[in-house]
């Protein structure tokens, strides 16, 4: 069967035939034979430059060698042993030795359960209920972050199914607004446990703190009590090896991590402070579980990831960044078009936009139809990202430079097919 046709047998058993929704696009998403290196297969025959490396973690690219290599050997013995193992404590000891705020770890299956945890553990630690989020940065698919983005403090579900109750508790701001949270704190400060936040809203394509924003943060949750949670999920060894914390110079006191951590198998992860991480059970009185956590596959293929990642790495990966950002500028410029090329690192996004963005309500006056044409061509020109205008797009070690001149050519045209140029 096509892909066509596979979607098709998809959606009468699977809800919109797909098993996270932005996979869903349209016509009809490609069903993957294979990934290998920069590349992802469809059983169509095609073949495809993958910058959406599944949403963040693949950041050696598809099936490196050496974590498979340790994977094969690992799943000859044996997929979960619910008991401890020694690479926990290796991979632990990797995550604190990078992560600024690390000195302790507990890992989990997903990125949502770390944020989940996280956010029960800070409610734990300060016995205060509220929390506070950016409007449009998600932290996973649990009922105290969906919420609506650009309500204000309205706290109102992003979805059916989760009880007014439960998010009335959950207070957003606009991201890169002092004067917004400053006004909350006033009002709430006392009752607040923590503020959660991508330090890089990679979930509305890509927006970087302002200059003094994270300091400004870092004073305010400080003075106030409230634990200040980074949630790294995305930027956790993506933008440097200790993260955007390191790369921006400010520790938080709690941080979560998901994707690249578990070195593309599911995990995630979260840490900090020990005398915040010393209530989380057994130890203390803050539940936190799961029969899969620490599992030895994850677990390794996180080891043999993480283990790969050094200053070089970024060196090198950063540089592609930088090849590919600057020939989007130039393209950009060169088709005299109103639109924002964004990004940092390894990430980058194009905000059909002629505004600079810095915040959600500004995210959400870009051209995200448009997005969908440029979307749409690359993909015939052989090159996948992911397929909305607020998602980021990544590049991995396995991108040659003949991937990137691919992909800026491919760029150049689906641009000009956009703006029917
Ligand atoms: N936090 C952030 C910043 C994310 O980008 C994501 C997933 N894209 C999550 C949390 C949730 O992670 P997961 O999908 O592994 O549950």
């Amino acid at each position: 069967m096509n892909s066509q046709e596979l979607f098709e047998e998809s959606k009468k058993i699977i809800p919109g035939g797909v098993s996270s929704p932005v996979r869903a696009f349209k016509p009809y998403p490609f069903f993957v034979a294979k990934g290998e290196g920069s590349h992802i297969y469809d059983v169509d025959g095609n073949s495809y430059v993958d910058h959406c490396l599944a949403y963040g973690p693949l950041i050696l690219g598809h099936a490196d060698k050496t974590v498979v290599s340790d994977l094969t050997n690992q799943l000859t013995m044996g997929t979960a042993y619910g008991a401890p193992t020694e690479n926990e404590i290796k991979l632990s000891r990797e995550v604190i030795n990078r992560i600024p705020s690390a000195e302790m770890v507990r890992f989990t299956n997903s990125g949502t359960e770390a944020t989940m945890s996280a956010i029960r553990i800070a409610r734990g630690f300060t016995k205060r209920d509220k929390i506070v989020k950016f409007e449009g940065a998600y932290h996973g698919a649990h009922d105290y972050c969906l919420v609506k983005g650009g309500s204000g403090a309205a706290c109102l579900p992003d979805s059916l199914g989760i009880p007014l109750d439960t998010t009335k508790n959950t207070l957003t701001v606009p991201f890169n607004d002092e004067e917004a949270l400053t006004e909350l704190i006033e009002k709430e400060g006392e009752n607040i446990a923590c503020i959660i936040m991508e330090v890089v809203m990679g979930n509305i394509g890509c927006v970087e703190p302002k200059d003094g924003y994270l300091e400004f943060l870092r004073k305010i949750t400080e003075e106030n009590g409230i634990v200040l949670i980074f949630d790294e999920v995305i930027t956790g060894f993506r933008l440097a090896t200790g993260g955007a914390q390191e790369y921006y110079g400010v520790t938080p006191d709690m941080t979560t991590l998901g994707k690249i951590v578990g070195g593309g198998l599911p995990m995630g992860a979260f840490c900090g402070k020990k005398e915040i991480m010393e209530l989380v059970a057994p130890n203390g009185p803050v539940y936190q579980a799961g029969t899969f956590s620490g599992n030895p596959i994850s677990v390794q293929a996180g080891l043999s990831t993480l283990k790969q990642l050094n200053n070089d790495f970024y060196t090198s990966l950063n540089k592609k960044g930088e090849f590919l950002r600057s020939n989007i500028c130039d393209i950009v410029d060169e088709l005299s078009l109103d639109i924002s090329p964004v990004g940092l690192g390894s990430m980058f996004q194009i905000y059909f936009n002629p505004n600079e963005v810095t915040n959600y309500a500004e995210a959400q006056e870009s051209d995200s139809e448009r997005f969908l044409v440029y979307f749409r061509q690359l993909l015939k020109e052989g090159v996948f990202i992911p397929p909305s205008q607020f998602e980021c797009n990544f590049i991995s070690s396995a991108h040659k430079m003949e991937d990137l001149e691919k992909t800026v050519n491919a760029i150049r045209k689906s641009l000009k097919v956009a703006f029917e140029l």
